[in-house]
């Protein structure tokens, strides 16, 4: 007798679990499955991401609900979106030989009516996130007055979003005898208070850590200067050429302008944010199942229990505001026993935050150093070898051998060898023979070396838009307070000049400031922004009068790496400046190796060597996925989960 039929789970079920591959079934499921299905009881179950909690309510559900009753009888309230479409994609397969059982996902953004439609051709499942479902309450759109079973799911995640009013308001619009079955990752006061409030004697299941998707999961960081955050990000990309990662940002604007700036350095990357319509994100995710973007971009909202498979790493660009919150990113890895790494990109002002996440964990951090250039080509080099060594050979492709053959007479194995690994290479050698050492960073200081950026300390910055693009100071004082989504006083000694500025913030800010700042477009013009050697004098708030004079000299250190012929980078003359790519330390970006596989390289004609490449654009995403060469869904196809193909 299979274990799934141990747990008491019917045959229908049974045969579904059989499509889906499960062998064995977890340890929240071991635990769930035969209480639900024995008892009327209103349950609590804690236990990680990744542990198979849906299919832990999801299995007794369906073998509770009346298919033959077309009336609702049970719902699952989840906190976003994303995952309300998952847990009913799930319910539908689970339920896949139940004849008439109808899951229906009720989620804002969509249309109203037609989910209204939906859920009275009959759903006995509705799967729903809470805002949406009080709306379609309060228009008389459903009927949850004789339902069974409520269940939440993520019950933590949802009041961490604000949803106890709707959740609260929703239980009370739900008959008192149903049965409520709780899931969640952590177990806050909120949640002790909801299930205090709604459940009465509720059975309580704990899953621990040790099966839980933690015990895959490595725990890595990486300590870097602030402004080398994102070259740091770069550098761990290029190290893992096979990397297919969920990259989280704090701020949604964070979490966009990362993902655009990877892009534009021909990455496969996309953004993951509240701020992208419902299209948007299907697409994305979309094209992220399949693998068409091996950097997902992501806000913790939007991220939040997403389930793909595989993910190699979880990237924090950014720890977040909450530490709990580093568990529930790391379980996006590490997900049904396969391996996953996660890691924290950190300053060194932020490192003690690295111990209280061990503590929360029970896991230690290991300290890596970011690689450096020689070993990363080294690492390319061998992928690229075994890539020409794992190719398939299409025969369309012996029509041209002679022709081929002809142009390369004459060459040996050894030099032909050389000579195609070299195509993909030089870019790689060309882009890092300019690249300083990450790695040195902490304890290698010297005092040309910028010095270390420290909350509490005021940082002075370069920027290169002023007076000739229509800001005086209070301007663009309430430009920088805008963008940077900072308070009154954080931008301070803001000193116009034609053609660029200077301004001060706390250092606190000084990875905001560079990363949203840089790069950001202003009417079609790329903002560029350095940190100033100068300090601009002590704060004061009459930053208008602050200036001081000739004085300031831009680092040479700025963001983006050094430049070794230093002179370009004395101080600028009025309206002398333009955001010209040689001129920028960004610049240099355009010769960065453009990666394989990537949207713009498998699709984008190839320039010819030394031509400029900037001004040449990541296809958008869309484009990119038609253009994929057929290997790699091929490829990502192979690696699915049988249901998800
Ligand atoms: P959670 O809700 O706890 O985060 P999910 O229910 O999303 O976890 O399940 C995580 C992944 O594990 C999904 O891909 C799911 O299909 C898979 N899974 C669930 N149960 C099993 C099982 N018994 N055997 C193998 N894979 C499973
Ligand atoms: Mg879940």
């Amino acid at each position: 007798m299979n274990k799934f039929e141990q747990l008491g789970l019917n045959e229908s079920l049974l045969l579904a679990i059989k499509d889906l591959g499960f062998e064995n079934p977890s340890e929240v499921q071991e635990k769930a499955i035969p209480i639900l299905l024995e008892q009327e009881t209103d349950l609590v179950a804690l236990a990680q991401t990744g542990t198979g909690k849906t299919a832990a309510f999801g299995f007794p559900l369906i073998q509770k609900i009346d298919a033959e009753d077309r009336s609702t009888q049970a719902l699952i309230l989840s906190p976003t979106r994303e995952l309300c479409l998952q847990i009913t994609n799930e319910i539908k397969q689970y339920s896949k030989y139940v004849k008439g059982l109808h899951t229906v996902a009720v989620y804002g953004g969509a249309s109203i009516t037609e989910q209204a439609r939906e859920v009275k051709r009959g759903a006995q499942v509705i799967v729903a996130t809470p805002g949406r479902m009080q709306d379609m309450i309060n228009r008389g759109l459903v009927n949850i007055k004789n339902i069974n079973y409520c269940i939440l799911d993520e019950a933590d995640e949802m009041l961490n979003m604000g949803f106890y009013e709707d959740i609260v308001s929703i239980l009370s619009d739900t008959p008192d005898e149903k049965k409520t079955w709780l899931f969640s990752a952590t177990m806050p006061a909120e949640v002790a208070r909801i299930a205090k409030k709604f459940m009465a004697e509720p059975v309580e299941i704990t899953v621990g850590h040790k099966n839980s998707g933690s015990a895959t999961v490595s725990h890595e960081f990486y300590c870097v200067n602030a402004r080398d955050r994102y070259e740091a990000l770069k550098r761990l990309a290029d190290a893992n050429p096979d990397i297919f990662s969920v990259v989280f940002c704090r701020t949604k604007r964070d979490t966009q302008a990362v993902a655009e700036k990877l892009i534009e350095d021909g990455y496969n990357a996309a953004a993951l944010h509240g701020d992208l319509s419902q299209a948007q994100r299907d697409g994305v995710m979309k094209a992220f199942r399949g693998r068409q973007i091996q950097m997902l971009v992501a806000t913790d909202v939007a991220a939040r229990g997403i389930d793909v498979d595989n993910i190699t790493h979880v990237v924090n660009y950014q720890l977040p505001d909450e530490i709990e919150t580093y568990n529930h990113r790391s379980g996006r890895t590490g997900r049904a026993g396969k391996l996953g790494t996660s890691i924290v990109i950190i300053t060194k002002s932020e490192l003690r935050k690295i111990s209280a996440i061990e503590r929360i964990i029970k896991q230690k951090f290991e300290e890596k150093t970011i690689p450096s250039g020689i070993e990363i080509c080294e690492i390319q080099l061998l992928h690229l070898a075994n890539k020409i060594k794992d190719t398939e050979v299409d025969h369309e492709i012996d029509n041209y051998l002679p022709a081929i053959n002809e142009v390369l007479d004459g060459l040996s194995k050894e030099e032909l060898i050389k000579k195609m690994v070299s195509v993909e290479f030089n870019r790689f050698i060309a882009y890092y023979k300019k690249k300083r050492d990450l790695s040195g960073e902490k304890s290698e200081r010297s005092s040309s070396e910028p010095r270390e950026i420290r909350a509490g300390d005021p940082v002075r910055y370069f920027v290169n838009i002023g007076a000739r693009d229509d800001f005086d100071w209070m301007q663009l004082k309430d430009f920088l307070k805008e963008t940077l989504d900072l308070g009154r006083d954080d931008v301070f000694k803001v000193d116009v000049k034609e053609g660029f500025s200077f301004f001060n913030t706390d250092g606190e800010h000084t990875d905001k400031v560079m990363s949203i700042l840089n790069g950001f477009d202003l009417n079609g013009r790329r903002i560029n922004v350095e940190i100033s050697k100068n300090e601009g004098g002590s704060r004061d708030r009459r930053d208008h009068n602050g200036r001081s004079g000739g004085g300031e000299r831009r680092s040479s250190g700025g963001f983006g790496g050094r430049n070794s012929g230093g002179g370009s980078f004395g101080p600028k003359k009025e309206g002398g400046f333009r955001s010209d790519r040689n001129d920028s330390p960004r610049g240099e970006r355009s010769d960065r190796p453009r990666r394989e596989g990537g949207f713009r390289s498998d699709s984008a004609p190839k320039r010819a060597p030394g031509s400029f490449q900037r001004e040449e654009r990541a296809p958008r995403r869309s484009e990119g996925n038609n253009d994929r060469p057929a290997g790699r869904s091929f490829e990502a196809a192979k690696s699915r989960r049988p249901r998800k193909s």
